[in-house]
């Protein structure tokens, strides 16, 4: 009897930051956000095929480091990202990443790409996405907290996605703001600069928030809220650092990511342990309601889940492989015999051997 095994490559490709900066110049920033909140959207819908958990945190005083795993019965991904809102004294991203898609059936590592660009984008269509779902129709505004690395990613979401058409900028940093504007007006988006929070989010449709502080901060007060609007709150993504004053959540319902990993780390940590909150999957697969009237205050609590990566990966993989781009990575060593790693190593140089006197010195 012959038993047949499908044949299976020892192949990774490797996507550097530049390589996926120019993958996005190729394909176009707003079709690269709209293809990573379709593959997200896609994979919200099969919720139940993958194994998920809370991530890993490493928390210091100055920041955190965490490892996001995720994986269905084909496809493994990990990402390793970084918080340090305190990175800029360095020269350095508060948000840095890198991440892994590997096959389940033999563990191999497909794709080892860069995350730091891939997380902006990936963030701006998960908030988009939920934007979709929650909030009221024909939006126009939105107030823009933070104008850091994420912003001008969320305001092409909002615009391409939503057809946001004008946004509202503050940032306690006039420096962050000016950087934003310029980036708004090369990309010929209409923009107002503001002098408080207040100022910004009168009047707007969506209010996204992306401060970053690892501090319990209430960047928004319930008093800043007006009907029908829906927050966006990004930056408050860890224990001990949130932006939304614990009235903001009583406003309206709340939807989050995974709810496990949410209640440790979103803004609802503020709130007790059977606070109502509902998973955004349910009501993309209309198994729960989203927003419910026009005046509604809705608020997605936004923290960043190991599935949106996964997401991002899988799209950045199959715009590598449409595009011809990415490198392949020797990560593995490819074995003609797999039981035989010993004889990967090259037989040692006769002159090495015998400048070996002596067997080493075991210490
Ligand atoms: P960044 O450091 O580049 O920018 C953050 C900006 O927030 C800075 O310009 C800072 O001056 C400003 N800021 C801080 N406190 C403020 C306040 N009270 N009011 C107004 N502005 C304030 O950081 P980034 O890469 O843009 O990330 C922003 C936040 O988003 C971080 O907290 C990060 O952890 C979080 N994040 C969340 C997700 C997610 O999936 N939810 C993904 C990526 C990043």
């Amino acid at each position: 009897m012959t038993t047949t095994v499908s044949a299976k490559r020892l192949s990774t490709r490797y996507l550097s930051a530049e390589r996926v900066a120019e993958i996005v110049r190729r394909k176009g920033i707003g079709n690269c956000i709209a293809g990573v909140a379709s593959y997200i959207h896609h994979d919200f819908l099969r919720w139940h095929d993958f194994e998920k958990c809370a991530r890993v945190a490493h928390h210091s005083d100055v920041g955190v480091i965490e490892l996001m795993p995720v994986s269905d019965a084909r496809s493994y991904a990990f990402k390793y990202v970084n918080g340090h809102p305190s990175n800029h004294r360095f020269n350095l991203p508060t948000v840095m990443a890198f991440g892994v898609l590997a096959d389940v059936e033999t563990g191999t590592p497909d794709l080892v790409s860069e995350l730091t660009l891939t997380t902006a984008i990936r963030t701006a269509a998960m908030s988009a996405v939920a934007a979709r779902a929650l909030a009221r129709d024909n939006v126009r505004s939105m107030a823009l907290i933070g104008n850091g690395a994420q912003s001008e990613f969320q305001a092409l979401a909002f615009h391409h996605l939503l057809g946001v058409q004008r946004f509202h900028l503050f940032d306690l940093d006039a420096a962050a703001t000016r950087k934003l504007a310029a980036n708004l007006t090369r990309m010929a988006l209409d923009f107002a600069c503001f002098d408080s929070v207040r100022d910004a989010v009168r009047g707007c449709d969506i209010v996204t928030t992306v401060t970053a502080a690892k501090t319990k901060a209430a960047v928004l007060t319930a008093d800043m809220i007006e009907p029908g609007m829906h927050i966006n709150a990004v930056g408050g993504d860890c224990p001990g650092k949130t932006e939304l004053h614990a009235d903001v959540l009583r406003l309206g319902p709340v939807f989050c990511e995974f709810e496990p990993q949410s209640r440790i780390e979103g803004d609802m940590q503020q709130m007790p342990a059977d606070f109502p909150v509902t998973e955004l999957w349910q009501v993309l697969a209309g198994r729960a309601l989203g927003r419910t009237a026009a005046d509604q205050v809705t608020i997605f609590d936004s923290v960043g889940f190991a599935l949106e990566d996964y997401s991002a990966l899988r799209y950045m993989r199959d715009l590598a492989q449409e595009l011809g781009m990415g490198e392949e990575l020797s990560l593995i060593p490819a074995l003609e015999d797999p039981k035989n790693l010993f004889g990967y190593i090259p037989a040692e140089a006769p002159a090495a051997k015998a400048a070996r006197k002596a067997p080493a010195e075991v210490i």
